[in-house]
């Protein structure tokens, strides 16, 4: 055991490759077709150590605010191997905590690791025959399929056994999860990433303006609210992403923040018994979605639900009805629940009920929503 208890002085060339992680990583952060409020993590690897986003931060403001953990890499390999806890070893400021997926970034040879909850990435990695679909898309590509695994180790061990064979693998396309890709330094992951992007875009589908006849019975009851982003309402409207969602939990942020069922309403159900419907067992739901009509929001609902619950409209507008999907099995979602929101979700929560931290969450959200839906509604 080392007795150092700070990391090794960087040396200006690393000083500035962490400068242009934080960079990309802001850049990342601010898109949210690739990063939902504090899902998503960077890192780098220099002299041993790896540089890697703390759990819960939101990578859009990884420029203004410092959110990178030094872990010594061998002792990270260790742990995996031994499956014990992966602690960091060096005094952190804030408390903050390694990201959950640290085994993923440390087992990868890479030197700069990005992993994104891409919308497009979603909508393929959530289909059964999304390997078959993607030879084509990433031909040329070195990259792999991982199919699903519990965040942290068990994902880790996944990618190592699926790279051990060809090392050279920079893109995966983690099933019913999301994207990661490598490079040797920022520039090269960066350009790696639009790349992946530009094959695996899908145009969404159009669907139908809402119906407000039945929106505006829910928006008399205290709390209900009409959605600021009209593509929202798609959920209601578009019965090809309802029938998606009837089928149950496709990727861990849906089942974490917008639990494990959609609250999906007929219309006369909302004239006849809304105040009950919506007032399930443990709390009130963040959002109702009403067939043929749309969305109404709970004024309650946090930014991190309402971030997760604008990319899966997204997701569901690039997924085909005809496309055969693999849900979550039972004891996958429980896992998920269980595992606390890939450590994330109670800092989420912190930073909502603090003023400063809601009017500096709004200010992102607001900026991501302006910036993917710019000019765009419904059919
Ligand atoms: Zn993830």
């Amino acid at each position: 055991m080392k007795t150092s208890v700070q990391p090794k002085l960087l040396s200006i060339r690393h000083v500035r490759e962490v400068l242009s992680l934080r960079e990309l990583s802001a850049r990342i952060g601010s898109d949210p077709l690739l990063v939902q409020a504090s899902n998503g993590n960077t890192s780098i690897k220099l002299d041993g150590v790896l540089w890697i986003k703390a759990s819960g931060k939101w990578l859009a403001h990884s420029v203004q605010e410092q959110m990178l953990v030094p872990m010594e890499l061998a002792e990270v390999k260790e742990s995996i191997e031994k499956d014990t806890e992966i602690a960091p070893r060096y005094p952190l400021k804030d408390q903050l905590r390694p990201s959950i997926e640290t085994p993923m970034h440390a087992i990868l040879r890479h030197r700069v690791v990005i992993h994104v909850h891409s919308i497009n990435a979603l909508a393929w990695a959530i289909r059964l025959d999304g390997p078959d679909q993607l030879k084509e898309r990433l031909a040329g590509l070195q990259w792999q399929w991982i199919p699903y695994a519990s965040s942290g180790i068990p994902l880790a061990r996944e990618i190592e056994k699926a790279v051990a064979g060809a090392p050279e693998t920079d893109v995966l396309i983690l099933g019913n999860h999301g994207l990661v890709v490598c490079g040797h330094d920022c520039y090269a992951a960066e350009k790696l990433l639009c790349e992946v992007e530009r094959r695996l875009a899908i145009t969404p589908r159009q669907f139908p303006k809402p119906d407000t006849t039945v929106l505006a019975l829910i928006a008399r009851f205290s709390r209900w609210q009409f959605p600021d982003v009209a593509s929202l309402h798609a959920l209601g409207t578009d019965a090809v992403s309802r029938k998606i969602l009837k089928g149950g939990v496709l990727y861990p942020c849906q089942a974490i923040f917008l639990g494990q069922t959609v609250p999906l309403f007929p219309p006369a159900v909302v004239v006849s018994e809304f105040r009950e419907r919506s007032n399930g067992k443990d709390r009130t739901p963040p959002f109702v979605a009403v067939e043929r009509s749309g969305v109404m929001l709970n004024e309650k609902m946090t930014n991190a639900e309402r971030a997760t619950l604008i990319a899966l409209v997204q997701v569901m507008l690039r997924t085909d009805e005809s496309a055969r999907l693999r849900y979550l099995k039972g004891a996958e979602v429980t896992d998920v629940l269980s595992r606390g929101a890939h450590g994330c979700k109670e800092v989420m929560e912190e930073k909502a009920n603090s003023p400063a931290g809601v009017k500096e969450l709004d200010e992102v959200r607001t900026a991501s929503a302006d910036r993917l839906f710019a000019g765009a509604g419904p059919a």
